[in-house]
């Protein structure tokens, strides 16, 4: 049995994987707030819950914001920074008594998806998580593509390609940065873009179904959205030429959002044709989870 943890902000989700690598328990609880050791004991308790309910144990696989750094060992790069400057793995190993894997979310969400999802047999996937930040992890002939720092595809950080001079310098980034492509592209940065310009107060998939009814400013605003999303996928298309884009998070529920997007691509990606397939995730909110699970091989 393989268990995946899908450790997040607001939320701790855990999913047991049978060896045929379908679902067999999954729940999820609230990830208590600001406070590190009580995460590390919410983890511990959820893991052994799962095992004494299915009478059996399991590897533990963890996916989370930041990534532990290979220096040191210790987490670094998350949103939700309790995390940072701690020693998660030695922390989970002690309180598990075994070995645990950690990843970056994005690269759990990239590594569920190429191995049983809609990236399944490409030889090298993109995965995007577009929610309340911006997430990106790429796998190659199956396996988790690290890199030498342990930040590939963090593409969320880079800044915003092709900026047009109203983009510049862009919103202020929580890395330190200025008009990262974070701050363009999760859900918040959409409605803050929105507000910004004149248009109603509204959240993201507010401000989608308001440009479906046909609201002009939620038009204009959705139409930014795109060609900004558009250049962000053809500057990694430009490095990596992915067979697959696979989006995931709130952003990738917009199902006009793939057509549109394919429809640009070629606008900006240095090719005189472009076939990459910009695609929904197939397991939905529940792939980061199936993809810390994924961290150890079946047994
Ligand atoms: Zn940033």
């Amino acid at each position: 049995m393989r268990i995946g943890i899908d450790l997040g902000g607001t939320k701790i989700e855990i999913a047991a994987l049978d060896r045929d690598g379908a679902t067999v328990v999954r729940r999820r609880v609230p990830t208590p707030p600001a406070d590190y050791a009580a995460t590390v004991a919410r983890i511990g308790e959820l893991v052994e819950s799962v095992e004494r309910e299915l009478g059996e144990a399991g590897t533990v696989g963890v996916g989370t914001p930041g990534s532990p750094s290979p220096a040191t060992g210790l987490m670094r790069n998350a949103n939700s920074t309790v995390l940072n400057g701690m020693p998660l793995i030695a922390d989970l190993e002690r309180r598990l008594a075994r070995p645990v894997r950690i990843e970056n979310d994005a690269n759990c969400f990239a590594l569920s998806e190429a191995s049983d999802g809609s990236a399944a047999g490409a030889p090298c996937a993109f995965g995007v998580i577009l929610g309340t930040g911006v997430g990106g992890g790429i796998v190659a002939n199956g396996a988790i593509v690290r890199g030498a720092n342990g930040i590939a595809g963090e593409w969320g950080h880079n800044p915003l390609p092709w900026p047009k001079p109203e983009e510049l310098p862009g919103p202020r980034c929580y890395c330190g940065k200025d008009g990262c492509i974070e701050t363009f592209l999760s859900g918040p940065a959409f409605a803050r873009d929105h507000a910004a310009g004149g248009g109603a107060p509204l959240d993201a998939a507010a401000i989608v179904a308001a440009a479906d009814a046909g609201d002009p400013a939620s038009v204009a605003s959705f139409e930014r959205y795109l060609d900004r999303a558009t250049r962000a996928f053809a500057a990694v298309i430009n490095v990596l030429d992915p067979d697959v884009v696979v989006l995931g998070g709130g952003m990738s529920n917009v199902a006009r959002l793939y057509d549109a997007v394919m429809r640009r691509l070629p606008a900006y990606v240095f090719s005189d044709s472009v076939s990459t397939r910009v695609v929904a995730a197939a397991h939905g909110d529940s792939s980061g989870v199936r993809g810390a699970a994924w961290l150890w091989p079946a047994t």
